[in-house]
């Protein structure tokens, strides 16, 4: 048994999805391997093992398993950013860019109060339309967002260096080119 895993190799490429010429990378098979999932989660939250961590905000839909938990290994609370429509009680909205066209996304209005030191969670970093959108977000109501922390960037379509120039330290854990 060896406990070397490589995350790299636990992430399944999938050509032409959505659409022709996309490189699909699946984290799926990272998820349902143990091992992987565990390091993983494990890679995401050391950085802050030690400091106060108010809330994890994860985004629909991958957000949500791997912000539960690094919400739970930090002892946090949890928070959903969704498209709109979804959450029931009054919501703080936003439009933000996607490949083409606009969408919105949500967050209860006091799902964090001012101050909180907040972690964004996503899978993937592309273009950081979806991370950006969350951090203007969360800073609309007055969150203080410590990191943005992601398994993947695709450091070409320059989504990290975007959230960096907005003052918000990004952590991943590999690069597909
Ligand atoms: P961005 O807004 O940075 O361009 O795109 C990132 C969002 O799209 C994330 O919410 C991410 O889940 C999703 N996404 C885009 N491309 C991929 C991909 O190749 N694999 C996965 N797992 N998610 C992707």
């Amino acid at each position: 048994m060896t406990f070397d895993h490589d995350l790299k190799a636990s992430v399944r490429t999938i050509p032409d999805y959505p659409k022709p010429g996309i490189m699909f990378r699946d984290i799926t098979t990272l998820l349902a391997d143990a091992r992987a999932f565990r390091r993983a989660v494990d890679q995401l939250v050391h950085p802050w093992a030690g400091n106060k961590i108010d809330k994890v905000a994860g985004m629909e839909a991958r957000g949500f398993i791997l912000g539960g938990a690094v919400a739970h290994q930090l002892s946090a609370g949890f928070v959903p950013i969704r498209k709109k429509g979804k959450l029931p009680h009054t919501t703080v909205r936003i439009a933000y860019s996607l490949e083409y066209g606009i969408d919105e996304m949500e967050m209860h209005v006091d799902a964090v109060a001012p101050g909180e030191r907040v972690i964004l969670v996503d899978d993937l970093i592309a273009t950081g339309g979806t991370a950006e959108g969350a951090v203007k977000l969360l800073r609309q109501i007055g969150a203080n967002v410590i990191a943005a922390c992601f398994i993947i960037d695709l450091p070409e379509l320059g989504g990290a260096a975007k959230l960096r120039a907005m003052d918000v330290p990004v952590r991943t854990l590999m690069t597909f080119e």
